[in-house]
């Protein structure tokens, strides 16, 4: 390894080998170093019991205990040597020289029983700090390893609240509510789990169950998602009365109970997000649309899902700005903060925005009703939503980021007759009725995202399901679709 390359230092010649192992060592020796200062200066002190072989560990308890108790055991020896050589001098019973002789045998175990600490004492310090080097470049291993899986997989916390991009949650112990401000797998504290000033035990990693406990953002303090997983964001835009809440009703609900479920993936709702999961799961089952509160608040609704063979699961967070605000950008946020991780787009295209197209139905004597008024072309919507975003953020991560365009309300009557399109087409024909009535849009849209696909679906369905729920059609297409970009 590294052959051909030393240098010459001190009139000794060093390999790269060489040079590699004692970087290495003086690497770790630092570590360790700077460990040992932390711990005397007392900083990043975590409400937990230190291991066994740190400060307020029980190794000083033991040694305390072994030293005490050996010069106790021998001085309570000694004196009854004392005892027996004053009495023998007393009552003269073997003569004088018997009492000298147990006289001096109790000075030598009391003297040897002090001379026993130094010669204990030196090995003993010796060892422990091998050991405790040991210990403290195993624990560091693990905790770079452990960081490095999770680096290596993208994994990382986002706050729904602040949008901060969290590199250290703070933990809460189960027990005592304790804040851990750096709960990693440590020597100090412990490997897998730590011990919490409470008594309870507090997982250190993911392995361990990191997950059951509350976590909390340290720059706003709000609860943030505490399990391991890989943040992405699927954002629904369109202009207003597009249907894109509706869709995203849809989406989530389609995705939770069917979707997921017949691929056999897991998926997960954090506490975090429950109630208003549930809220949406309700109102679908009803077939009333989702209320504006649950939606409007933009930050955080996320769904974990886990392919089999996936390490670590991924975070889906659902966001859907409200349509009216993509010229002003200061009204996308926070959601839009993740842009950075923004991996799907669902591009909501409401076809009655488009003036031929609504003229054809009124010939046909079809009433589009009063929610059809789009006051924003799909075009408009895109541009204003590009160019705020380019004013915010810089250029759209085009790279990793796939695109439904999604052509909605295909159930209307005469729908076939007039765009040349069935419900629940895919691809080529629904691109080129886009083509036909928005050509610039459809160039847009393939130059900012890496991939495109175009769906025909309706997000409130022709009829409702036996129950009154919603049955929305084509929607399955469009979540089948960003499931197999996903892997
Ligand atoms: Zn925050
Ligand atoms: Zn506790």
């Amino acid at each position: 390894m590294m052959e051909g390359f030393g240098i010459v230092f001190g009139g000794r010649y060093y390999s790269g080998t060489e040079m590699l192992v004692i970087g290495i060592a003086f690497i770790l020796l630092c570590i360790v170093l700077i460990v040992i200062s932390e711990i005397i200066t007392g900083k990043h002190k975590d409400p937990a019991r230190e291991t066994y072989f740190y400060w307020r560990g029980d190794w000083w308890m033991n040694l305390k205990a072994v030293c005490s108790d050996t010069v106790k055991g021998n001085l309570s020896y000694a004196d009854k040597f004392f005892g027996l050589a004053s009495y023998i001098w007393k009552k003269n019973v073997f003569g004088k020289l018997g009492a000298i002789f147990l006289f001096f045998s109790g000075l030598t175990v009391t003297l040897t029983s002090f001379a026993f600490l130094p010669l204990f004492l030196v090995p003993f310090v010796c060892v422990f700090f091998v050991i405790f080097m040991i210990y403290n470049v195993l624990a560091l291993i693990v905790n770079m390893g452990a960081w490095l899986i999770l680096k290596l997989h993208g994994v990382f916390a986002l706050c729904p609240h602040c949008s901060h991009r969290v590199t250290m949650p703070v933990y809460k112990c189960n027990g005592c509510l304790a804040e851990h401000k750096r709960l990693l797998p440590t020597a100090r504290y412990g490997l897998l789990y730590r011990t919490c000033d409470c008594g309870g035990t507090v997982p250190t990693m993911w392995i361990s169950g990191k997950h059951k406990l509350k976590a909390i953002c340290p720059k706003c303090r709000e609860g943030i998602h505490s399990k391991s997983a890989i943040p992405m964001t699927i954002a629904f835009i369109g202009g207003r009365s597009s249907g894109k809440t509706f869709l995203m009703m849809d989406f989530l609900c389609l995705l939770q109970q069917k979707v997921l479920p017949r691929r056999k993936w897991k998926f997960s709702v954090d506490a975090l997000d429950d109630d208003r999961m549930k809220k949406i799961h309700e109102r679908f089952s009803m077939g009333k649309a989702v209320q504006a509160t649950t939606m409007d608040d933009v930050v955080g609704l996320c769904l974990e899902v886990k392919k089999p063979g996936w390490a670590f699961p991924k975070r889906l967070y659902f966001y859907d700005p409200p349509g009216e605000s993509f010229t002003e950008v200061d009204k996308l946020r926070p959601g839009f903060d993740y842009y950075e991780y923004l991996r799907y787009v669902i591009f909501v295209i409401d076809p009655f925005s488009y003036d031929e197209v609504r003229r054809q139905f009124q010939v046909r004597g079809v009433n589009l009703g009063s929610a059809m008024v789009s006051t924003m072309t799909a075009n408009d919507t895109f541009t204003a939503l590009l160019n705020a975003m380019e004013e915010k953020y810089g250029k759209m991560p085009k790279k990793a980021t796939v695109c439904a365009v999604v052509i909605n309300k295909a159930d209307v009557d005469y729908f076939k007759d007039v765009t040349g399109l069935v419900l629940g087409d895919i691809g080529k024909p629904c691109r080129a009725f886009l083509e036909q009535h928005d050509g610039n849009l459809v160039g847009l849209l393939e130059e900012n995202f890496t991939k495109c696909e175009y769906f025909a679906i309706s997000a409130q369905g022709r009829k409702r399901g036996p129950s009154g729920e919603y049955v929305p059609e084509g929607v399955e297409n469009v979540i089948e679709f960003f499931l197999n970009e996903m892997g």
